[in-house]
């Protein structure tokens, strides 16, 4: 039996011979070639105007935010269940982090939290879609719309993903994604900014030229202090292969997501990612949640899928609980509940491309026996 991982990337021949022919032939005049195209065939998948292809998912949101003019004095919230890279940028530019709870079921942004803690100061609201999850879009959009508040979607996670034929990146005033090596479409390392605004269009692409405006005739003539967040010919060459084939790939993320759902029905107590009425759930990582009656803890989880030589990820900490956010847990034991005890009896599961059927069963009879253990360990400790 050999290890499952939990991420893999599918890479075919078609990415092979693009990344290949951009090394021999993509350079010079043809330097920009793939990495044009590239943002195209992005732009037409998710339906928006304008894309910027970056070096990261966090680089392409630094520009953003630095383009909407956010800055000290600034507020920004964001859901407390978010991976580091999404504050960052916040932090870089020297606004604060507003972190808000998420719902128990789509474990994102709860619009009732995010209305709550609005300020005069808050300039932009972050909606993570967290593991191809939906934020409530049309709830988030509207709170922005009544207090002038610019609504960003940090969708590295929700390639696929979709609500009412709108797809996750496309809702917001920007959206970004990520190309990293564990993500649904892979270029190594890489980003994507995308926006409809052709004014903050224009702002980023300066920003993304070293501050080189479009217009600007003057050789090497900056027009304000940009950043250096570019994706190189090659790394662009590998993603129009992966574009080609992004039917596919996320059709197998929903199909290895099902298959879960559908192994793991007859436990009850636990939620997996949901897929409520109107949306499409691109699963980038199928997650299971246990119940607070199960006693199961992710030190249980970890542990077992260690036995079972399976990578375990743990699901995301809540960023308050980080050393350098201490200052943000002022509310005491009722601080973000939901972001705090989810990740206490969660796990996420492998779901790369090429698993086999033999390995899905194998991740889900080990959660199996893990709750028939615990079943019986509770039925015997009642009868004592
Ligand atoms: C992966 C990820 C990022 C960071 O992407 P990079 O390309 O590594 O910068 C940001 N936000 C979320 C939600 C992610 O999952």
């Amino acid at each position: 039996m050999s290890r499952i991982f939990y991420t893999k990337p599918s890479i075919t021949e078609v990415e092979m011979r693009y990344a290949a022919d951009a090394v021999e032939t993509g350079w010079g005049a043809k330097c920009y070639d793939y990495i044009h195209r590239f943002e195209r065939m992005f732009r037409e998948h998710l339906g928006v105007e304008y894309a910027i292809a970056t070096s990261s998912c966090t680089g392409a949101m630094h520009m953003g935010l630095a383009a909407l003019d956010i800055g000290s004095g600034d507020e920004v919230i964001l859901a407390d269940t978010n991976w580091v890279a999404t504050v960052a940028p916040v932090m870089h530019l020297g606004a604060a982090p507003v972190f808000v709870d998420i719902l128990p079921d789509t474990w994102c942004l709860d619009p009732v939290q995010v209305e709550k803690h609005i300020t005069p100061r808050t300039k932009a609201i972050i909606a993570t879609h967290i593991y191809g999850n939906l934020c409530d879009m049309d709830a988030l959009l509207a709170i922005g719309e009544k207090h002038g508040i610019a609504v960003i979607e940090d969708a590295a996670e929700a390639l696929g993903s979709a609500i009412n034929g709108k797809r996750a990146g496309s809702m917001g005033r920007f959206g970004t994604f990520s190309f990293h090596g564990t993500k649904t479409v892979t270029t190594g390392e890489g980003g994507m900014f995308v926006t409809s605004d052709p004014d903050l269009y224009e702002r980023v692409l300066t920003f993304s030229n070293h501050g080189r405006a479009r217009g600007q005739t003057k050789q090497f003539w900056p027009d304000v202090i940009g950043f250096k967040y570019k994706m190189s010919n090659v790394q662009a060459a590998i993603g129009c292969g992966q574009m080609e084939r992004i039917e596919e790939l996320t059709a197998r993320k929903r199909e290895i997501l099902q298959a879960y759902k559908t192994k793991l029905s007859g436990i009850s107590g636990i939620e997996l990612n949901p897929e409520h009425p109107g949306t499409v759930n691109g699963a980038w990582m199928p997650t299971v949640v246990f119940s607070e009656g199960w006693g199961i803890t992710s030190e249980d989880l970890q542990k077992a899928f260690h036995d079972a030589d399976i990578d375990a990820r743990v699901f995301f900490h809540p960023l308050s609980s980080l050393p350098m956010f201490e200052d943000k847990r002022d509310e005491g034991n009722a601080y973000n509940v939901n972001a705090w005890g989810i990740p206490q009896r969660a796990i996420n599961l492998p779901s790369y491309h090429d698993m086999t059927d033999e390995d899905i069963d194998r991740v889900a009879a080990t959660l199996l026996d893990l709750v028939a253990v615990r079943g019986r360990q509770s039925r015997s400790a009642a009868a004592r």
